[in-house]
């Protein structure tokens, strides 16, 4: 079966401006997969005439479905009706059917039709004019050959309608896609590089039809499997056996699969133990906290946490021994491992994590340079700790080091 292969054309200068995030390109993408659709392209051009009429020109060497976004306004900046007439080489004329929609939605929110509203039911002759029942904006299909171009409005929420009820059901009527199937495999502790040592030898035995992506986050790393061909079954049954093939070599790293989040897994893990969490967190600044509380019904097993930022909460409130600090300093592992075991202690829980270090930019020492982190994991078995040397940012030694403590609890927590 020939694959189907599609391009987007984002149009406007907002997008270029940097004022305006193209979610629109990236939604699209997310729903042609879904029906084995292959993007293979998407292309920003701002409101000039020839950057869009290139830009169609070139999509069509390569595409067959052509998506194009935005431009469809009643005002003159609004460029990709006369340039799609230009490059199908067609009239404007006034579509009864679509003036008749325009003409009912103002009528429906009791106001005037003006001539340049009026103005938007005039579409190139040689398209099809798409319902548009969230807006003015009528979208245009064109057939040319074996190939399709869609123009459909900017505003997100009538292109998505557009989209899902007109023209992916008439994309799918006129061609014939293969399925798309992905699997995504989530590891945490590993850095890609290594990760990709540790698994090469199953990667090289990938069938050829099934493609490897790996996705690096702070912290994390996805691995991403896509199948493509005719048998969703069999593809199904292709990727649950790689993954079962990759597990015995990286077991300790893969914490879950596709959308579930890191703070989702260790939440399931404390409920299924029925087992109950507090934090004191001072460099992560409540960040962690954030994490776990994040995923519904946390209330179960997470019963709350400190924030002991300063040296003084830290002594006083949380009763960190004032020697530890003054010999260790804050950021050491003996006040690490006082801060765990007493914010359990506190809190009666069966857990007890805790953070403390330098997030930057200032802070550091000689000894202690910025990035330079300290975690704990108390029950009452165990204490363990871990140093961790982050990044210079601050944002990404919050999230690194939240990533971290939760990949403890997953990694010490009573089998
Ligand atoms: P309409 O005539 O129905 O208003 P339009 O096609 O003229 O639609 P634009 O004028 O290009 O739409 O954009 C309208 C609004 O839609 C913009 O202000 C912007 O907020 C949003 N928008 C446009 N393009 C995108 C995009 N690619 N991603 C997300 N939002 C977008």
């Amino acid at each position: 079966m020939k694959k189907i292969i599609a391009e987007i054309i984002a149009i406007g200068d907002e997008l270029l401006y940097g004022q305006t995030l193209d979610t629109n390109s990236h939604w699209i993408s997310g729903e042609l997969d879904k029906v084995g659709i292959k993007v293979v392209r998407r292309t920003t051009v701002g409101d000039i005439e020839s950057e869009i009429l290139t830009a169609f020109a070139e999509a069509e060497k390569r595409a067959d479905i052509i998506l194009i976004t935005g431009g469809l306004g009643p005002t003159n900046d609004d460029l990709t009706k006369p340039c799609l007439a230009k490059y199908f080489n067609c009239k404007i004329v006034m579509f009864e059917d679509a003036l008749r929609d325009v003409t009912a939605f103002f009528a429906s929110r009791g106001r005037e039709l003006t001539e340049l509203n009026r103005q938007q039911a005039a579409l190139p002759e040689c398209c099809k004019a798409v319902r548009n029942e969230l807006g003015t904006a009528p979208g245009m299909w064109f057939d040319r050959g074996e190939k399709v171009f869609v123009s459909m409005p900017g505003v997100p929420h009538e292109m998505k309608k557009m989209m899902t009820e007109i023209v992916i059901p008439q994309l799918l009527e006129k061609y014939q896609t293969p399925f798309i199937r992905h699997q995504i495999i989530k590891t945490v502790g590993i850095g890609e590089s290594f990760l990709a040592e540790k698994i090469a030898a199953w990667e090289n035995a990938l069938p050829p039809h099934i493609k490897l992506a790996y996705l690096p986050s702070l912290g994390e790393v996805k691995l991403r499997l896509t199948a493509i061909g005719q048998s969703a079954k069999t593809m199904d049954a292709e990727l649950k056996e790689c993954v079962e093939k990759l597990k015995p070599l990286a077991s300790q790293y893969i914490y879950g699969y596709n959308e579930t989040p890191l703070e989702a897994v260790i939440g399931q893990l404390l409920r299924d133990r029925k087992l109950t969490l507090s934090i004191a967190e001072s460099c992560t600044g409540g960040y962690l906290s954030h994490l776990i509380t994040s995923i519904p019904g946390s209330s179960e097993y997470f019963l709350g946490t400190m924030i002991p930022y300063a040296y003084e909460i830290k002594m006083r409130q949380l009763g960190v021994k004032p020697e530890t600090l003054e010999k260790h300093g804050a950021v050491s592992e003996p006040t690490i491992i006082e801060m765990a075991n007493i914010v359990r202690a506190k809190f009666s829980t069966d857990i007890g994590v805790a953070t403390s270090g330098i997030a930057g930019p200032g802070g550091a020492t000689p000894e202690k340079p910025v990035g330079t982190v300290w975690i704990a994991y108390s029950d009452k078995h165990q204490t363990v700790t871990r140093k961790l040397q982050l990044s210079t940012d601050r944002m990404i030694n919050i999230r690194m080091s939240s990533v971290a403590v939760l990949n403890l609890i997953r990694l010490s927590l009573p089998k």
